[in-house]
């Protein structure tokens, strides 16, 4: 499985969610702290952020473990926004390994990750078509439909979770999205973590051993804008 970790608040590097906090994603590809499934995410990773020059986020992605990456470091000193996303993979079992089955997948203003794994038939009931033939790609384009036919991101990702929790009960389906002014995360069957400062982080396990991390419960949506964070039942 997976981690993923996103940031809404006062501007921050993408370091911020690498390489800088001890248990950050670098240290999460190699040696996470609460993964249930899958001990590396050596699979590929990817980081997606906003900036005034561009109406779309920049996103970079790669499909080679985020460690092997040299150019990576300086990147992420200067990829700041104050809304990111970044995500490292160990790919689930048939999925191919390649950059258009890495998240961040994006869509206008939208970036979305996935945590865990969902059967083939149901995922292909949700969408037309796909960048890639991996489950999460679409899961991914599911949710960018429904949010590109008006849905708000939140609704958007609680319908196609419960449509495919529904229809695969062994579904594991913890996505993460943002548009640049909101995160829209579910919980359902692995970790998500929520810390409050002066912003939101959400992230998959905890990526500092700071006080104030919680941990959310299972099924549950979690919206975080500049007016403060909710959690609802899924
Ligand atoms: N099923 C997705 C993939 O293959 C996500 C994997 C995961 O969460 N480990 O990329």
């Amino acid at each position: 499985m997976c981690r993923h970790a996103a940031w809404l608040g006062a501007p921050r590097t993408l370091a911020s969610l690498i390489h800088g906090p001890e248990h950050g994603l670098l240290r999460q590809s190699y040696a996470p702290r609460l993964q249930r499934h899958g001990t590396v995410n050596a699979d590929g990773f990817g980081m997606g952020w906003y900036d005034a020059a561009r109406p779309e986020p920049v996103r970079y992605r790669r499909s080679v473990p985020i460690w092997t990456d040299a150019n990576l470091p300086a990147l992420a000193q200067i990829g700041r926004s104050g809304c990111l996303l970044a995500a490292i993979r160990s790919a689930t079992v048939g999925m191919p390994i390649e950059e258009s089955a890495t998240a961040p997948f994006a869509d206008g203003p939208w970036l979305l990750s996935h945590n865990g794994r969902v059967a083939r038939e149901v995922v292909r009931g949700l969408a037309r078509d796909a960048e890639s033939a991996c489950d999460s790609a679409w899961l991914a384009a599911a949710v960018f439909t429904r949010r590109r036919a008006g849905l708000p991101l939140g609704d958007a990702l609680a319908e196609v979770v419960t449509r495919a929790g529904a229809e695969d009960p062994g579904a594991r389906l913890n996505l993460l999205a943002c548009d640049g002014a909101s995160i829209a995360a579910t919980v359902w069957g692995d970790t998500l973590h929520l810390h409050l400062d002066d912003g939101v982080l959400v992230a998959s396990e905890p990526l500092d051993d700071r006080s104030g991390w919680q941990a959310v419960p299972d099924r549950k949506l979690v919206l975080a804008s500049p007016d403060g964070v909710c959690i609802q039942p899924l």
